[in-house]
Formats: structure tokens, sequence, C-alpha cells
């Protein structure tokens, strides 16, 4: 063996692609061992929304680390976790009452099946099914991957994921065949819908109107299904609004929270219960109990990130922050929609996606690395989802990073397209 022993998440290491040594951070831009000022333009994976090392967060994760640094969770609390329940409550939809932390999007995606599952048994009317929109993506874990699409992502585990009613994706003009799909798969009383509200990430930055995920919420209420939003991608800020259930007026029975939840500083998840779910548990019968848990559930310390983003959130203009990145995003797209071999181009909030037009599609396509290498060479963190770009800043980023990443995405087009 030569070199680092580490094995990196989806990292083809066969094919010896370099791999930056980054020593630190500060806003938008990351700083590498051999001296470049590399940009960050997705948020090192949709994590960051504030900037890196934002003061407030650091100083709250110094504070807490001189005071308590970890202490099992189940029977016990501390200060940071009941200060962030309360504050979330506080900025959330009054009907989700309940806050159940984790530590990734993916176990709080876990925790909210189980917690739906749960709820059927211990009401008396178990339920197994659960139904999905096709091309979505809940995490890597094997109950999040069986909610997600199938493909070479999950080939090699597809034997033991569990079975899920797919309803087609919510296309432009299609809208009407996903909500019929919806209302039939209703009627065999499934135990839950998951949905990604507004954009579909990993499946390929694919947007749907507000006016359908409003219409999904409401034909699952009308069936006594359990509405889960995963709300990872979505949730602080980065479609607009707080949540993307916001611009739907939807309050789901379950949401899931992660990715910028600690401003992307450290990792934390919660999933949030309305009253009803967490009643079907509490109970005098130790049977039941919810029965998950992770060593570092609701670690002290990055609940007081979590806390300090909270605070961010209450005292600084951070919607306006976001709408400004989207008017200042909003301009360069527009430049970049006129460019011959660029189509299908999209935004929302802090997010925008073009698709190149290249017979060359799919996450395993050859267009992937070369793609990748053209935004390395100019010193972006740029991850296309096969033909499909997309920006996903951190709100603090300037005019003059942001002009660099739409030239080279230019670039790209007059190059691959
Ligand atoms: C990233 C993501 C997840 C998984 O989160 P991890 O922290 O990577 O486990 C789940 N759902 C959605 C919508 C995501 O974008």
């Amino acid at each position: 063996m030569s070199g680092s022993p580490i094995w990196h998440p989806f990292t083809q290491h066969g094919l010896g692609e370099p791999i930056p040594l980054v020593t630190h951070a500060e806003g938008a831009a990351l700083y590498t061992a051999d001296g470049r000022r590399i940009i960050d333009a997705i948020s090192s994976w949709w994590v960051t929304t504030h900037g890196h090392r934002n003061p407030r967060i650091m100083a709250a994760i110094a504070e807490q680390a001189h005071k308590l640094d970890q202490i099992i969770f189940a029977g016990w609390t501390h200060e940071p976790a009941e200060e962030l329940a309360r504050g979330l409550l506080a900025i959330l939809p009054p009907a989700l009452t309940r806050v159940f932390f984790s530590d990734s999007g993916s176990t709080s995606v876990e925790v909210a099946l189980k917690m739906a599952l749960g709820y059927w048994l211990n009401i008396g009317q178990p339920r197994h099914r659960l139904l999905v929109i096709e091309h979505s993506y809940h995490g890597d874990t094997i109950g999040a991957m069986s909610v997600g699409a199938r493909g070479a992502f999950n080939r090699a585990y597809e034997p033991l994921l569990f079975d899920v009613g797919t309803i087609p994706f919510p296309a432009s003009g299609a809208e009407q065949a996903t909500l019929d799909a919806l209302e039939r798969e209703c009627r065999d009383r499934p135990a839950a819908l998951i949905v990604e509200p507004l954009i579909l990430g990993a499946g390929g930055m694919l947007f749907y109107p507000a006016w359908v995920l409003t219409e999904m919420r409401r034909i699952c209420a009308a069936h006594d299904v359990l509405f889960i939003a995963d709300e990872v991608m979505t949730g602080w800020g980065r479609t607009g609004t707080l949540t993307a259930c916001e611009q739907a007026g939807v309050v789901p029975d379950v949401m899931c929270l992660s990715k910028g939840l600690t401003g992307g500083a450290v990792p934390l998840a919660v999933t949030l219960a309305s009253e009803a779910i967490f009643e079907a548990h509490r109970s005098t019968d130790r049977a039941k109990l919810f029965f998950h848990s992770s060593s570092y559930t609701a670690n002290p310390m990055a609940c007081a990130a979590a806390a300090a983003n909270l605070a961010i959130w209450r005292e600084e203009p951070v919607l306006e922050r976001v709408a400004s990145l989207a008017a200042r995003q909003a301009t360069r797209l527009k430049a970049l929609a006129g460019l011959a071999g660029v189509t299908n181009s999209r935004a929302l909030g802090t997010i925008t996606a073009i698709d190149l037009e290249t017979r060359d599609k799919g996450y395993l396509s050859a267009l992937a690395p070369r793609l990748l290498a053209h935004f390395r060479d100019r010193d972006l963190l740029l991850r296309p989802l096969g033909n499909t770009i997309y920006v996903m800043p951190p709100y603090c980023i300037d005019d003059a990073d942001l002009d660099a990443i739409y030239v080279a995405i230019a670039e790209a087009a007059g190059l691959f397209a």
C-alpha cells in the first residue's frame, strides 16, 4: 500500500484522481495544503449555510466544550438539547410538537420510518407499506435506500431493500398522473408517504411546483396516510424559505432536518413528530417505547452549534441574504440559459441547475469525471450529477466568486455539450 489508507465515500480509487488536502476554510472558500483557494460552490455537499467557520457557531462549540462533551441521552438531558428543541418548535409549525435527535440525514429518515410504523402498530392497526416518489433520495442506510431510487448506487444491496409503492415524479405537465397514482396507492392503507419537498436533490435537482406538494399532503390526510417531509437538503433557507413545505402551506406529520441544522459545522439531525405519533408511543407499557438510539444522540457540542444556528436565524437577516443570493444567481443563470448546449435551466431559492445537452448522461457516464476535472482545474468545488450541473453556495458568497462559478459552467457548456 502506498499513500493514504483512507477509503473515501463516493470515490472510485481505481481512477487515481487527486484528492486535495484541505487545511482551512473561511466563508465560501476552502484552502488547500498546496496553496490553492477553492470556491465552495456546493456548500461542502449541501451543508454549509452561513459560510465556513461562522464565528457564532464556532464560539458556541468552544464554549460548550468547556462544560459537557457527551452524555447518554436515554433518560438524561442537557441544556443545549433543551434550548435547541424549544427553539425549533418556536420557528416550525405548531403541529410538530416533539423533537427526536440523531446524527445524520439518513438516520433521521430511518427514525421517521420507524416512528410511522410504530405509530400504526401501537394504535392497533399495523401497517407496513411505504410510498415514495420516483427518483427520490433519502440516504445511504438500508432503510433510507429502500425508500430511494434503485440504480447503480445500490445494485449490490437491492435484494435486501424492502418493497415500496412508487408514484411517478410529478414532471411538468404530468402532475395529475402523480396525484392519481397517489390516490390509488392510498387505498391500500399504506403507513406513510415520504417526500423531498419541491426539489429532488441527488436524483438530479428535479423541481416540482408547490401546488403538487399541497395536493399530495391533502390526499394523504384524506386517506389517513402519514406524511413525512424529508427536508434534509431543502431545510434552512435553501429553497428561499426556512423549509420548503412552508411554500406549499404544508405541515407534515413528521419532518427530517439535518445538513444545515448546525449551519453545516458538525453532524446532527432531528426528526420532528406530531403529538399523535408521540402519544401512540407514550404508555405505561414499556413494549411501546420508541426503540431507537445512537451513541451520540443529541451530542451537547452539536446541539450548542445548532442552538447558535437558531440564534443566527432569529437575530440576523438570513432570509434577506438568501433572497439576495437568489437574485444575484438569477441574472447569471439567465446568461447561461441562452447558451447553446444548455437546457432546462431552473432555480429555487439558493439553488440553480442546468442540464448539458449531451448523449452521455447518467451518473456513471464518461462525462462526469471530465466535468469534475474541468471544475477542479479552475479551483471550484462543483460536483455535477450526470449531465446536470447545479450550484448551491453558502449564503455569504460574493459576486466575484459567483462570476468565477458561472464563467466555468459556461466554458463547460462550450467544451462538453
Ligand atoms: C443528504 C440527504 C440525506 C442523507 O443525509 P446524510 O446526512 O448524508 O445521511 C437524506 N435526505 C436528503 C433529501 C438528502 O439530501
